[in-house]
């Protein structure tokens, strides 16, 4: 993607340059209420979705594992929990004001000494090539501005073999549930982050960014494009979000 190309911001159509610019505002802005409306969104269950990443993620005592966009560490401290004290784990944003407040929650559940964090974009990640046994990426890839760069990133600092997950907002498979979907994400959700954040605009973006984002099947093929082998997803909570898992061949 050229920087004269456009992409999606939500349902608006701006610059690639423009993009970047416009995501990381969205996440400075809402760095400090970033965990609580989290909570209050998914009523909870955006942990039970992680813990469920992380248990399929295969990484076990001494793996070498990557966060990318990980922001306020809440994946990185589950796979902590999972490599012990001979692994590690490094999370890596672009947003320095999401890894402070990722810092310090690290901090307070004592995993800081252990856990490496590094200010990087997804789309050339500064890590030399096959640096880990697993790669995650949790409702990161929707930001990005050049998914398919992203993923050959990716693919690179795996090593042969190593796991890509991708943890992310899908397509709800019943209609039933995206009508009633819909209607919470943009009638509630907006508000919500109005009254938390003080800030609507930016979780109208967050909405539209999960309705432009690739859906199951799509996603899948674009792992395949960049070079995944195996690749398979699995729906959780009826396809409003799916965990893709892709190897490094
Ligand atoms: N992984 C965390 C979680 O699951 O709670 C944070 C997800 S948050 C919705 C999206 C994150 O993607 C933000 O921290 C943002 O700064 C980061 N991000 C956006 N564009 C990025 C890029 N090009 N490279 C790395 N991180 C990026």
């Amino acid at each position: 993607m050229t920087p004269e190309e456009l992409t999606d911001f939500g349902f608006q159509k701006i610059g690639a340059g423009e993009k970047t610019r416009r995501v990381r505002a969205v996440f400075d802005s809402v760095a400090h209420r970033y965990d609580v409306m989290n909570d209050l969104m998914s009523l909870g269950v955006h942990r039970l979705w992680k813990r469920y990443a992380v248990h399929v993620s295969g990484v076990r005592p001494g793996s070498r594992v990557l966060d990318v966009a990980g922001g306020t560490g809440d994946m990185a401290a589950l796979f902590r929990e999972r490599v012990g004290p001979t692994g590690r784990v490094v999370i890596s944003d672009i947003n320095f004001n999401m890894l402070v407040e990722g810092r310090d929650r690290l901090t307070d559940r004592g995993a800081v000494p252990d856990t490496e964090i590094v200010q990087a974009d997804a789309q050339s990640l500064p890590f030399r090539e096959g640096s880990f046994d697993c790669v995650c990426i949790a409702f990161g890839l929707r930001n990005v501005t050049d998914k398919a760069a992203a993923l050959r990133s990716m693919y690179k600092t795996l090593r042969y073999g190593g796991t890509l997950l991708v943890l992310e907002f899908s397509r709800p498979v019943s209609a039933a549930l995206r009508r009633l979907y819909d209607s919470y994400s943009f009638n509630v959700i907006p508000r919500v982050g109005a009254l938390v954040a003080r800030d609507e605009d930016s979780y109208r973006y967050l909405i539209e960014s999960i309705r432009m984002h690739p859906d199951q099947e799509k996603l899948k093929g674009m792992l395949e494009q960049a070079g995944f082998g195996k690749v398979d997803y699995h729906n959780l909570s009826g396809g409003i979000v799916a965990v893709h898992k892709g190897y490094r061949i």
